[in-house]
């Protein structure tokens, strides 16, 4: 058995894995990987760039979800436009045979139209930046209304870029019972009041120093 396999992941994420040559899980996929599959809760990690954290949250979202649904039933928020289409090109790596996977790309400068009509093919994951999200949702262009999980990912530098009521607003229209992941480089004041405020006994995990 190899090392991801002992983690608990499935057959056709392991082969994507294998085919991406990823030998030895990092540590924050180590710890965050079962933790995050064999329960429902909320998680909050101090991990930095770098230390393959897409993976970490996006192996067990795309295990989690349902493939055969067309439902939003996970949202990604990234700070910034490159960090979106990173993600979203990690996750269709990682979910390579996921048949009918639809993963979706919200963000600025970019056409909202062609946002929307893939979001309206049926898509399983947003990954978005704040401000085009609110955007999408004060026009009816997306449902988050039935996700299951919520990422905040590199939280951080989401509230140093002034987007804490953004989030607040994002996340007002996502059920109460979803699962929510956060991950930040850093803990300052308002990543912990984000936590607290957002988040119920979340599992905590520290990744290097
Ligand atoms: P991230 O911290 O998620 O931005 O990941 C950084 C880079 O490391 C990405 O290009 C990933 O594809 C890669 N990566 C993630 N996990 C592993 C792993 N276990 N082994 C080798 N490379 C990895």
């Amino acid at each position: 058995m190899n090392a991801f396999q002992q983690l608990g992941l499935e057959d056709h994420l392991l082969q994507a894995i294998n085919d991406l040559g990823f030998e030895t899980p990092s540590e924050v996929q180590q710890k965050a990987i079962p933790a995050l599959l064999s329960e429902e809760n909320d998680l909050v990690a101090l991990a930095q760039t770098g230390t393959g954290k897409t993976a970490a949250f996006g192996f067990p979202m795309l295990q989690k979800i349902d493939i055969n649904s067309r439902t939003t039933q996970g949202l990604i928020l990234s700070p910034t436009r490159e960090l979106c289409l990173q993600i979203t090109n990690e996750l269709k790596l990682y979910g390579k045979y996921c048949n009918g996977l639809n993963v979706t790309a919200i963000y600025g400068g970019a056409s909202i139209t062609e946002q929307a009509k893939n979001v309206k093919r049926g898509t399983q994951i947003i990954v978005a930046t704040p401000g085009r999200m609110i955007d999408m949702i004060t026009r009816r262009l997306v449902d988050i209304s039935k996700i299951d999980y919520a990422v905040l990912d590199e939280a951080d530098e989401m509230l140093n870029m002034g987007f804490f009521e953004d989030i607040k607003a994002i996340l007002s229209h996502t059920p109460q019972e979803k699962s929510t992941w956060l991950f930040s480089a850093t803990m300052p004041k308002e990543v912990s009041i984000i936590a607290k405020k957002f988040m119920a006994s979340p599992t905590e995990i520290t990744v290097g120093s």
